[in-house]
């Protein structure tokens, strides 16, 4: 049950706004679209956060996409425990990462991959080697997608970037102070989903471009689907002599054992990972190509290091977690139905409340928008930011209070876990219909 109280969490707030900026270690943790105290997390098991005043919480979270097995879960925690018996760190190879190595080249076709301590390093390592690849400095992303923190793909950016202290859009090019115009100048900028101006860039600048990276679906604008066009598009832009970059950092072992990769039949040069692939503990990688890999340092030219780089816990925890979801694919299909039903659910107990909503959804990912266009036909940055962010915070608000942590920023999707039973998604439901009652 929730607790009506937020008096530990308002005075960690305090405690922690003092000694870091903003009280947060991560923007979107501290409720700035949403208003009110974030929650301080005392613990998370299964399908559920508890806070420091002891609310029980239903997580829609999942620590940003990684606890697919939900929190806690036995197989990952005995791994790390088994792991932790030899050590922390080695700072020189070890059997665990061949072992995650070879299960992910094996689950994703890719013919190398590398390990790095975060999705961000993992992005900025496969846009230095496609540079150093191709001998071209250009990249090209798209509107709104999201692909970790470095300089030059802080330009155009989602995630915590679409929200600014009013939660409506933030300024365009580049999304950060302290990112050099000249560094922004590289990174061309696309529309997702528009196949007609992505045709038209690389028609111009095609010869000057190293890779094109995307979210194969966006889950940094809320989720957007990509149309069959735009992924048509998308594989043509391998004519110029450019690399496509999927980062799947969000939807890799998400959506699919070969994440959304697999699901729509891309077949991209390089592949970006993080999130899921470390079971909770912080793991990046990036793969592909067996020609373009090997450009990789000590192999090739293209520096990349890292002191925590296959750290043996980390391994272990990312091992439990692939070989879980391997030994049990029906999982796939458990998250399908279960979001499903949470979908059909919120449409209508938003419906009968009046209020307007546009889902889209892939598996386990969802943003419900609250707008009025009908379900499916939010496809761009553009049309995700004509939502109504005052009336989602209110609704983001009404769900905490009733026991239940959704995403806190209307640009953003959630994540159900295998641990949600039909009783969170009936506390969920419950929770929905009285809170859609006092948006409006
Ligand atoms: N790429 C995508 C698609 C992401 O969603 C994220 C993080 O949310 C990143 C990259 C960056 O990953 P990290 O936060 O581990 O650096």
């Amino acid at each position: 049950m929730a607790s009506s109280t937020t008096t530990r969490s308002e005075a960690l707030f305090a405690r922690a706004r003092a000694v870091t900026p903003g009280g947060v270690n991560s923007p979107v943790r501290a409720f700035k679209s949403v208003g009110g105290t974030p929650r301080f997390i005392r613990e998370a098991h299964g399908a559920y956060l508890t806070d420091m005043d002891g609310a029980r919480l239903v997580d829609y979270i999942g620590s940003w996409g990684p606890m697919i097995l939900g929190h806690d879960h036995p197989a990952v925690r005995e791994a790390i425990a088994q792991a932790l018996q030899g050590g922390t760190s080695f700072g020189a190879p070890g059997e665990r990462e061949v072992e995650l190595a070879e299960l992910v080249t094996r689950l994703t076709g890719a013919g190398r991959v590398r390990f790095v301590s975060s999705g961000t390093e993992a992005t900025m390592s496969a846009l230095r080697l496609a540079r150093g690849f191709t001998g071209r400095k250009y990249i090209v992303k798209f509107r709104g997608n999201y692909h970790g923190h470095a300089d030059g793909l802080l330009v155009e950016a989602g995630s915590g970037l679409l929200t600014n202290a009013d939660g409506v859009l933030g300024p365009s090019a580049p999304s950060s102070a302290g990112v050099p115009e000249e560094y922004a100048a590289l990174t061309l900028v696309s529309e997702y989903n528009d196949p007609v101006a992505l045709d038209a860039l690389m028609a111009r600048r095609g010869h000057e471009v190293a890779a094109v990276i995307f979210e194969p679906v966006v889950g940094n604008a809320g989720v957007l689907v990509p149309t069959p066009e735009f992924l048509a598009a998308l594989h043509r832009i391998r004519a110029s002599g450019a690399l496509l970059i999927a980062d799947e950092v969000m939807t890799g072992f998400r959506l699919s054992l070969n994440g959304a990769t697999g699901l729509l039949g891309l077949s991209p040069d390089l592949t970006c990972w993080g999130k899921i692939i470390g079971g909770g503990l912080p793991v990046g990688a990036y793969g592909g190509r067996a020609e373009v890999m090997d450009f990789v340092s000590p192999q090739g030219p293209v520096y990349q290091a890292g002191t925590l780089s296959g750290n043996p816990l980390a391994m272990a925890a990312g091992l439990a977690t692939l070989r879980t979801l391997e030994a049990d694919p029906g999982i796939y299909d458990r998250l399908e139905t279960y979001t499903a039903s949470l979908a059909a659910g919120l449409r209508a107990a938003a419906s009968e409340a009046g209020v307007p909503l546009s889902l889209n959804r892939v598996g386990s990912m969802l943003t419900a928008f609250h707008q009025d266009a009908p379900d499916g036909a939010v496809r761009t940055y553009a049309d995700a930011a004509r939502s109504d962010t005052a009336g989602f915070a209110r609704w983001f608000q009404a769900m905490l209070a009733r026991g239940v942590y959704w995403a806190p920023s209307q640009f953003e999707s959630i994540f159900v876990s295998g641990a949600h039973t039909g009783t969170e998604l009936d506390i969920t439901l419950d929770a929905a219909r009285a809170a859609y009652g006092r948006v409006r």
